[in-house]
């Protein structure tokens, strides 16, 4: 089976208008300001939330 009518480039156009990514989502570290992804332990210095904080090894040395 073909399709009975070829889609124009417009309709072909309109369609994939909505498949472009949505823009990631983050959020600053309370402690050290840096963007961080929600839910997720802050790479900098290792703040999950103002109960748990993991150790993160210092950068440079
Ligand atoms: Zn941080």
């Amino acid at each position: 089976m073909l399709p009975v009518q070829k889609k124009s480039k417009s309709k072909t156009r309109t369609r994939r208008s909505h498949h472009r990514l949505k823009r990631v989502g983050y959020v600053l570290c309370p402690k050290c300001g840096s963007a961080k992804l929600p839910h997720a332990v802050c790479e900098n210095c290792g703040l999950l939330n103002r109960r748990v904080s993991l150790k993160v090894a210092e950068k440079g040395k």
